[in-house]
């Protein structure tokens, strides 16, 4: 019986200190309890834990970051998988290799290479965990010039539904290292990530130009076709917030004297209100939103890949959803190296995304819940008609219908196939699952 090892600190029940830390996670709609929660210093701690899960047919859930906006981490009367112990790093500048463990957050990975002028693609917030973004692809403010988060993994050790230690690589499991790259975590519990860093050194800029609601329909416009331009560095950026001010620019990683050509592309964009040029390090603009993304707000999000955006969908996007309160909707471009990356070389769908949409609202009162979850769902769905698909890491609630989205017809037939042939009884599937039996 595996669970006589699984005692002292590391096992965490109801009542005991720390327990209610543990399952707390970043959205503070979400108060699952789980029946015993195991804090994994090891790969062996995680061997154990997923044996034992199935030992006491308790369902698994894993937690690395706890942004899962639907709490997926964090199972009700199930065992959870703890890995924010396990948040080891080790950088070899020479080869250009950062290892990390499966439970870090991205702060850790880009605080630990930076130290020598490198980086790898990591998401925008530094508290989100390199775990859950990293397998469902992982977009950046690098992805543009170097790949999403998967394009840049090397190699992968994961514990199976088996409780076996394995690893995966372009050479070793092939098709278990492609299903990872973009599959989340239906195929096991990843304890390590051998990343591929680039020299991108520590400056970066960040331009934004703020226009009121009545002329950010054309600002919009000249933003779209600009895009099309935009060197690699660029990654452009658009969003219009709950203050109801509009904010075009673009985020640009690299020497900030190269970005003086955009810039001044961008006075022709309209009359903007207020123009904000600021250069910052890159540990910082990694940590910009960490205040507004903060924990324990109550969270409603959707997401949509748009392939083109067409002036309909622009003023779409103006509108919110028109009538009642509205969420916030943000834009982010795609391109560049993404697209570079063959299709058929990762289970990740939608390379050809030109703008990730998103949609969100954030509040504190929970009687407030069924209007702003409300207004989110009105936003997604005007924007809806000119969707292509939808990043997996972007879904809530969405359920299989999603799943769907987040892959195309045959990527989904493959990663059905992986899962019958790695976890063919579902033991992983609080995720966007990937369900065996399809
Ligand atoms: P968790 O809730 O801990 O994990 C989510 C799921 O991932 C788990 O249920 C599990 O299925 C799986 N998982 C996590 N770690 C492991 C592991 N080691 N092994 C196996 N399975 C694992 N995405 C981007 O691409 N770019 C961004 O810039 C970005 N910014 C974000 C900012 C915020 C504030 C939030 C809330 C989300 C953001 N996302 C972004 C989306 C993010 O990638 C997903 O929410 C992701 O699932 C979060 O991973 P996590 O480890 O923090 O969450």
């Amino acid at each position: 019986m595996t669970t006589t090892t699984l005692t002292g600190s590391r096992v965490l029940l109801p009542g005991d200190a720390g327990y209610d830390d543990a399952r707390t996670v970043w959205n503070g709609m979400i108060d699952h309890h789980p029946r015993m929660i195991v804090r994994a210093e090891s790969t062996d701690d995680v061997v154990t834990a997923v044996r034992t899960a199935r030992e006491l047919g308790l369902e698994i859930g894993v937690r690395c970051g706890g942004h899962s906006s639907v709490g997926h981490a964090v199972p009700d009367d199930g065992l959870m998988i703890d890995l924010t112990p396990l948040s080891g790093v080790r950088v070899d500048p020479a080869a250009r290799r950062a290892w990390i463990q499966g439970g870090a957050l991205l702060g850790v990975l880009d605080r630990a290479t930076q130290k020598y002028g490198l980086a790898t693609t990591a998401g925008n917030v530094s508290h989100t965990g390199v775990g859950g973004l990293t397998l469902g692809g992982g977009m950046g403010w690098l992805a543009r010039q170097y790949g999403l988060a998967c394009d840049n993994v090397a190699s992968y050790t994961m514990v199976t539904a088996e409780g076996e230690v394995v690893r995966a690589s372009r050479t070793e499991r092939p098709e278990l290292f492609w299903g990872l790259r973009g599959g989340g975590g239906n195929f096991g519990v990843v304890t390590e990530f051998e990343f591929v860093l680039h020299p991108v050194g520590t400056r970066t800029l960040v331009a934004e130009y703020t226009f009121p609601l009545d002329r950010v329909v054309p600002a919009l416009k000249a933003w779209r076709d600009l895009n099309a331009e935009a060197p690699r560095e660029a990654t452009f950026t658009a969003s219009i917030g709950k203050d109801d001010v509009a904010t075009l620019g673009f985020v640009w990683v690299g020497d900030p004297e190269r970005a003086g050509g955009l810039l001044r592309r961008f006075e022709t964009l309209g009359r903007p209100s207020a123009t904000s040029v600021r250069e910052m390090s890159y540990v910082e603009l990694q940590s910009r939103e960490d205040t507004v993304e903060r924990h324990s707000l109550r969270r409603y999000s959707k997401g949509h890949y748009l392939r083109q955006f067409p002036d309909e969908a622009i003023e779409a996007f103006a509108d919110r959803g028109g009538s009642g309160p509205r969420p916030s909707v943000g834009l982010q471009a795609y391109g560049g190296a993404i697209a570079d990356v063959p299709d058929e070389d990762a289970a990740f769908s939608h390379r050809a995304t030109l703008f990730e949409f998103g949609t969100g609202t954030s509040w504190t009162d929970r009687a407030e819940d069924e209007v702003r979850i409300a207004a989110a769902r009105r936003s997604a769905a005007a924007m809806a008609p000119f969707a292509s698909g939808v990043y997996v890491n972007a879904l809530s609630d969405e359920g299989a219908e999603g799943v769907r989205r987040a892959y195309s017809a045959e990527k989904l037939a493959k990663l059905v196939a992986l899962k019958r042939a790695y976890d063919p009884h579902n033991v992983f599937h609080l995720n966007h699952n990937i369900q065996p039996d399809l």
